[in-house]
């Protein structure tokens, strides 16, 4: 009988698995372990497997795997950076990752922060908490139908983002290095991230991050937005340059940013930090200044987001076993 062993599964996990495990009369076991040097002999025995990795994957593992008689390594996550594919193809590993395992999550997270922003919900809290239900300019707001998103980064959550504001009546513009056809009647291409952006009453990040694209958004590109312009960006931490963004802030180059994303949040996210001091200076920056919402990477975290990402693994995993190959594969 076919077994597949699951490194790194947490509780919430397991219900997943078991349910995959039935429908498909597969053995699968788990085990909360990552899987590292120390912890691949747990392997012996089993034919796949399946990790969410989020710091290294040692490269010594591959030849050990190949050893072991393992085709594979399914990450349940959409990165894939962790991987060093060259020595993993040189071992005959499969890697695979879940690129896409519910954009709907982070498109309706990402329009929520939108509203936050534009409906000044920060502030409201912030009055009803000390008593003060005076209707005052400071939480006047805007309706969307009347305002401009750029959205920057066309592709499964973008394409969802754009429609989202399109429902509303926005004017939704944007910018992909590869623009769809036929998307005419809800979003009008730019020809660059700066021409969208100059127009835009409220600029949306969905694209990856690359080297070229680090700190894309940095005081050049700020200086460009409209003063009264919200940044969104549920995409990644490092597309923004964070000292530029409160500087912008602050000299009021644009109105407010709301990021369920920060650039060097691995050491803190996710964790509870309760009572501890946030050693990070800026982080701590961003965290208390009072134009910025910040959530820690939550946008993907809903049900069926959890279920897909185990279960679409272990899809993954069950093909390369049964075929040797498979769609999500990245090597
Ligand atoms: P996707 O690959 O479907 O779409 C990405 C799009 O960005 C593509 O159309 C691509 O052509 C475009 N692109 C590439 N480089 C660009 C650039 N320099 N400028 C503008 N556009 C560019 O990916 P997706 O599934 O839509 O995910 C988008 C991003 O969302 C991911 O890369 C990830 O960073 C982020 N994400 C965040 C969370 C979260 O929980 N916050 C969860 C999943 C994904």
């Amino acid at each position: 009988m076919t077994k597949i062993l699951c490194f790194n599964a947490n509780e919430e996990r397991i219900p997943f698995i078991e349910e995959w495990a039935a429908t498909h009369k597969i053995k699968v076991d788990y085990v909360s372990e990552f899987l590292t040097l120390e912890t691949v002999h747990m392997l012996e025995g089993y034919d796949g497997v399946t990790v969410a990795h989020v710091g290294d994957f040692d490269s010594n593992l591959y030849p050990i795997l190949k050893e072991m008689g393992i085709k594979q390594v399914a990450q349940r996550t959409a990165g894939y950076e962790i991987f060093d594919l060259e020595e993993a193809s040189k071992n005959d590993i499969i890697i695979t990752n879940v690129p896409s395992y519910s954009p709907e999550s982070i498109a309706e997270y990402s329009l929520m922060l939108g509203l936050q922003l534009v409906r000044k919900s920060h502030q409201l809290d912030k009055k009803v908490a000390v008593r003060d239900f005076s209707w005052t300019q400071d939480i006047r707001a805007r309706v969307i139908k009347d305002m401009t998103v750029a959205v920057i980064g066309v592709g499964h959550i973008g394409l969802l983002v754009a429609k989202l504001y399109k429902a509303f009546g926005a004017n939704v513009i944007g910018y992909d290095p590869y623009p769809k056809a036929g998307l005419e009647d809800i979003i009008t291409f730019c020809d660059s991230v700066e021409d969208a952006v100059k127009q835009a009453d409220l600029v949306s990040l969905h694209m990856p991050a690359f080297k070229d694209n680090y700190h894309l958004f940095n005081d050049e590109m700020f200086k460009l937005m409209k003063n009264d312009a919200y940044l969104v960006n549920c995409a990644r931490g490092t597309l923004v340059d964070t000292s530029s963004l409160l500087n912008a802030l602050d000299a009021k180059e644009i109105a407010g940013a709301a990021l369920d994303v920060y650039e060097n949040e691995a050491p803190y996210v996710p964790g509870n930090h309760e009572g501890k001091e946030i050693e990070d200076s800026l982080f701590k920056e961003l965290l208390e200044h009072p134009k910025v919402t910040f959530y820690h990477h939550c946008a993907y975290y809903t049900d069926v987001s959890v279920r897909n990402m185990t279960q679409f693994a272990l899809d993954a995993t069950l093909e390369i076993l049964q075929t040797n190959d498979t769609n999500y594969r990245v090597n």
